[in-house]
């Protein structure tokens, strides 16, 4: 029988393998990364960070189970605590300078990336806007036209809505955090595709990992596939809490844009903003102009 070492393909997955921790590696770098915990991924990061950078090998990377992103027991400040908990340990905690720093660093790596078809008719990649302070993270589709000219996220039409719920929420514009799934704009508008999606999350994973919201806000389904991996339709999702890396809570909602072509639907997604202020233990205003 041939020796298995010698099987010219076992050694083609290994040097794959090995080009897929050096890219890993180099990436977690260009971030502003001086060391790294033992498991910085998790199991599901492990096989989303080898499949944005290249195909693993099957045989040397098999796909694990996904983590629960679903919420044990609905959703309380107390179910999620213990989670909490042990993320805070593993975590880098940073100061504010620091993750204003590094999120500057991650922004500008972000803006050579050619990891995706989509850098190559962008006008420029649209990262973020708002500091977060307030705790709270909106995550949209990818950018549009306005976005793509304008290089921030949500200021054309849907943008606006946007702030004026943000507005009616009681918190300002800058406080909120607002970032998409995508950070180039997929052309006429279409909806990103899955391997674009794949590509650039480890963008937004570094970049959540970050700022630490306390709750985010999931506009619209690709929102919510790109961010926990559900596939349902956004009307049965809407208003019920998931959780992101079984920590963080995310409420799923309908996208701005849906509700410009669907304004009674306004109703729906401002129950879903009481829910987030009253889960952030903020004031609920009685009623909100839509
Ligand atoms: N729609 C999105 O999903 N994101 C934007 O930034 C703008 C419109
Ligand atoms: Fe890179 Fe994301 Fe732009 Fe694709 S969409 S080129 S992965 S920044």
């Amino acid at each position: 029988m041939s020796d298995p070492t010698d099987d010219p393909s076992l050694h083609a997955n290994i040097i794959g393998w090995i080009h897929c921790v050096r890219e890993y590696l180099e990436f977690q770098a260009s971030c502003g990364t001086t060391g790294l915990p033992r498991d910085p991924l998790g199991s599901q990061g492990r096989v989303e960070m080898a499949a944005a950078l290249s195909e693993p090998p099957a045989s040397l990377a098999p796909p694990e189970p996904p983590i629960e992103t679903e919420p044990r027991l609905g959703l309380s400040v107390n179910v999620s605590a213990p989670h909490r908990l042990e993320e805070k340990e593993a975590a880098q905690v940073f100061t504010e300078a620091e993750r204003t720093e590094k999120l500057a660093a991650l922004e500008q790596s972000v803006r050579g990336c050619t990891l995706c078809r989509l850098h190559e008719k962008r006008t420029q990649t649209v990262f973020a806007r708002g500091n977060g302070k307030s705790g709270l993270c909106f995550i949209g589709e990818g950018p549009g036209a306005d976005e793509d000219a304008q290089g921030f996220p949500f200021v054309g039409k849907a943008g606006k809505l946007l702030d004026r719920m943000i507005q009616a929420m009681g918190l300002l514009r800058d406080e909120v955090y607002v970032c998409n799934i995508v950070k180039c704009r997929p052309p006429d508008n279409r909806k990103p595709m899955p391997d674009e999606a794949t590509a650039c999350r480890p963008y937004l994973e570094r970049q959540l990992e970050l700022l630490r919201p306390e709750v985010m806000v999931a506009l619209g389904a690709t929102a919510v596939e790109g961010l926990l991996g559900i596939t349902e339709g956004i009307t049965r999702m809407r208003g019920k809490w998931k959780l992101y890396r079984g920590s963080v809570p995310v409420m799923p909602t309908f996208h701005p844009a849906y509700l410009l072509r669907n304004p009674s639907a306004k109703h729906a997604v401002w129950d879903d903003m009481c829910e987030v202020l009253r889960h952030m233990g903020r004031p609920v205003p009685e009623r909100a102009k839509g």
